[in-house]
This record gives structure tokens, C-alpha cells and sequence, in this order.
């Protein structure tokens, strides 16, 4: 039998982490949304958050305990993601999303020397910023999923051993999240030249005073307004052997067995759904025309229900997606996760969508978060891997 309640400790999390979003996260997105500034580092805004986040636990809420993590199970994390999300999208994911994943994997994955060095940090609520860059300026990121067993094919980032030491050249893209801000950096690079690229991708640990790692400028987009991305550069940077994270040319397949990273994200955008949907409905509460509130026409009010039975959908799907991270990581990274991440992005842009349309011509205002939600949403297609990658991925589980 399945049980969808929540235990009284979960209920707590829920609220401690829904609290801080409103409480702290809101009012700090609510100044980055409204500059016109360019210039303006989010960052500088963000640490704060960041910091108080890390200090509650948040990013070592799935950490083992004997590395002081707080051994929480993967929906306990989508509860917290939920609720970042419904906040601010991209510090949900850029933040806490990805330094909690990434820890997970090091846990998973790493030495007990690694796991000592980099975990015992965060578990004492050191606000420690992770990257991870994987895409390049000129190769389709989406040839981390390509079939053919071509060495031609993807990254160009090369990584060559040398001695006790490995030395890695190239560039990785504009979009690498955290890129120049983070304290620690994994880094994807190939260890051969003669190997497909899922037997060729190992990880390496940079941290962030590493020599030869460069960064470029903050990349502006639509949205995320919060987050910072840029590219990344590579010259001879030279890395210890301790610091190569699991098994020499099987990054790919370990990656694989870290759903937490697309739950994480399919969490997070099921926050948006939900906040378009709130918002939506609280102004068709109080919008009057032809002498009623809004949502006393039925054509505004089939609106929000189809939002509010989209949103409860989305949330069934990360939460069997989370149960499934914790019994069958297997079946969560291949099929659970990025079912998930598919609906929960497809129900964010939906309802973000409808929400401006609820609005009226107030949606399209910059006083009101509709747009920011639209453009947030959107930007969920591509955050990670694509959606048609992901779907083209399920095609092999059918
Ligand atoms: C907000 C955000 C944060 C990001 N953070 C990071 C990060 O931290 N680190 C990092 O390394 N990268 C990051 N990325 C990059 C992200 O992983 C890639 O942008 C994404 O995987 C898509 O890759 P691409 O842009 O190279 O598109 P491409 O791979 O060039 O694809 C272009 C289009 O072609 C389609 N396509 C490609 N191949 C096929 C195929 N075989 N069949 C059908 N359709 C296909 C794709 O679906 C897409 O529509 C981030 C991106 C965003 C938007």
C-alpha cells in the first residue's frame, strides 16, 4: 500500500523550509526583479541566503550521517526544493539544487578521503558553492545522450594524466551555473581520445583558487534572474589524482545513478506551477467585472482548476520520482526522474502561461511576478537536458 502522508517531522521541514522562503528568499528576489541594473551581481544578494540555507541543512539534507549529513530520504529534499521553487525558481536550483546533488554524488561516489576533505564542511553548515560544467561553447551538450559510438563525437575538454597529476585543457559553455562564484568546481573532461564518450567522461574536483581556471563574464538571460552563470576556461590546469571523483572514464554511467539532480530540478518547477497558480488565484479572488469577482466566471474559474489538478499531478509524479531515488535508483534516473522533470517543467510553463492570462493586461506588468514566472518556466526546458532529449531518452524504456 502506498502511503502519501507526511510524517510529523516532514510536515516540520516543510514548514521550516516554506518559512524561509518567504521570510528570506522572497524579499531578496523581490529587489533582484525589480532592478533594471545589468550590472547587479545576484550573488552579492544571494550569499545571505545561501549561508542561512546551508545552516538549516538544506544542502546536506541527504548526506550520511557519519559524514554529520542529516541521512533525509529524497522526498524529505523535494519538500524542501518545493518550496525554495515556489520563491525563486533559480535559487532553488542554482543554489540548493545543485550543491546538494553534487555533494550526494561525492558521497556516493568519492573516497573516504574526498568525503572527509569536502563533505565535513558542508555538514557543519559552511556555506560551500558547488559548479558543474559539462556543456562547451561549440559541441551540442545533447551528445552526452548520443548513441553512436563515434570518439569524435562531444566534449573537447581533455583531461591528460600525468604522473600522480592529470592536466586539463578547454572551455566550457556560457551557461555553466555558478561558473566564477562557486567554491568548488566538478569538471567533466574526456581521459581518451580513442573511446565513445560515455567510456571516455571522467569528473574531476577543482577548487576554486585552482590554477589555469578562468572564468568569463555573468551571462544575462530571459530569466533566473538570481542565479549567475558564465563560461569557464581551462590552460593547463593541473589536478592532483586524489581530486578525480569515482572511477576513471565512468563518469557518465555514475551521473547516471544521481536521479536527485533532475528530481531536484522537477521540485523546484513544481514550486513555480504552484506559486503561478496562487498568485493567479488570489487575483482572480479580487478582480471584479460585470459586478462579480473573476473567479466567479466559469471560464476563469475551469482556468485555475485545470492549474490547481495540473500542479497536484506534478507533485504525485516528483514525489513517486523521490520514492523511487530511494528504492530503485535505477528505474528513478532512467525513467522516474525524467518523467518528472518532463511534467513538472510542462505544468510551470502552463501555469505561468494562464496566470498572465488570469491577470488580464496586468500580467505583462513588471509589478506583478507573472512574466517572471512565464520566462523562469521556460527556461526549465533546457536547464539540465532538454526536454525532447529527455523524452528521447524514455523511448529506450518503453
Ligand atoms: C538555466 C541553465 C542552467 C544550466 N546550467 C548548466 C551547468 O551548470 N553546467 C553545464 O555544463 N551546463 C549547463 N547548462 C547547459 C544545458 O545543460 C544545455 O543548454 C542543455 O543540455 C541543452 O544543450 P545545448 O544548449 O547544447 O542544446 P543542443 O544540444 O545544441 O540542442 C539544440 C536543440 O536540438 C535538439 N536536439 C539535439 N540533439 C537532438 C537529437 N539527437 N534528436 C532530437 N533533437 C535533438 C535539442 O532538444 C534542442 O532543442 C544550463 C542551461 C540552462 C538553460
Amino acid at each position: 500500500m502506498i502511503d502519501l502522508n507526511l510524517t510529523p517531522e516532514q510536515l516540520q521541514l516543510q514548514k521550516k523550509a516554506r518559512e524561509f522562503a518567504e521570510s528570506v528568499i522572497k524579499p531578496i528576489v523581490e529587489k533582484i526583479d525589480g532592478s533594471n541594473n545589468t550590472n547587479l551581481s545576484p550573488w552579492d544578494f544571494c550569499q545571505d541566503i545561501f549561508r542561512s540555507g546551508a545552516k538549516l541543512g538544506f544542502t546536506s539534507l541527504l548526506l550520511p550521517p557519519e559524514y554529520g549529513g542529516m541521512a533525509g530520504k529524497c522526498i524529505d529534499f523535494v519538500l524542501v526544493q518545493e518550496e525554495l521553487g515556489a520563491a525563486d525558481v533559480s535559487i532553488a536550483c542554482s543554489y540548493f539544487n545543485l550543491t546538494g546533488a553534487m555533494s550526494l554524488f561525492i558521497a556516493r561516489v568519492g573516497t573516504d578521503e574526498q568525503k572527509k576533505r569536502i563533505l565535513s564542511n558542508i555538514t557543519s553548515g559552511e556555506p560551500l558553492l558547488f559548479s558543474a560544467a559539462e556543456s562547451e561553447p561549440n559541441v551540442a551538450t545533447s551528445d552526452m545522450f548520443c548513441p553512436i559510438r563515434d570518439p569524435q563525437i562531444g566534449m573537447k575538454t581533455f583531461a591528460r594524466r600525468d604522473d600522480n597529476e592529470y592536466v586539463l585543457n578547454g572551455s566550457k559553455s556560457c551557461l555553466v551555473t555558478n561558473a566564477g562564484i562557486a567554491d568548488g568546481y566538478f569538471i567533466l573532461a574526456r581521459t581518451s581520445k580513442e573511446k565513445p564518450l560515455p567510456e571516455s567522461m571522467s569528473m574531476f574536483y577543482l577548487p576554486a583558487d585552482t590554477e589555469g581556471l578562468n572564468f568569463g563574464k555573468r551571462t544575462e538571460m530571459i530569466g533566473w534572474k538570481a542565479s549567475h552563470h558564465a563560461e569557464l576556461y581551462l590552460n593547463d590546469v593541473r589536478v592532483s589524482k586524489e581530486n578525480l571523483i569515482g572511477v576513471e572514464g565512468q563518469a557518465g554511467q555514475l551521473l547516471m545513478l544521481l536521479p536527485e539532480v533532475a528530481i531536484g530540478l522537477a521540485a523546484s518547477y513544481l514550486g513555480l506551477a504552484r506559486a503561478a497558480y496562487e498568485y493567479a488565484l488570489n487575483y482572480a479572488k479580487g478582480r471584479v467585472s460585470w459586478g462579480r469577482p473573476i473567479i466567479e466566471h466559469q471560464a476563469v474559474a475551469l482556468k485555475l482548476a485545470d492549474m490547481m489538478v495540473n500542479t497536484q499531478a506534478a507533485r504525485l509524479m516528483v514525489w513517486d520520482a523521490a520514492v523511487a531515488a530511494d528504492t530503485n535508483p535505477q528505474l528513478a534516473a532512467t525513467v522516474k526522474a525524467p518523467t518528472a522533470k518532463t511534467f513538472a517543467v510542462d505544468v510551470a510553463i502552463k501555469n505561468a502561461q494562464t496566470a498572465v492570462e488570469i491577470l488580464g493586461g496586468y500580467g505583462v506588468l513588471q509589478e506583478h511576478p507573472t512574466g517572471k514566472f512565464l520566462a523562469d518556466a521556460w527556461i526549465g526546458y533546457s536547464c539540465d537536458f532538454t526536454k525532447d532529449i529527455l523524452r528521447l531518452g524514455l523511448v529506450n524504456f518503453m
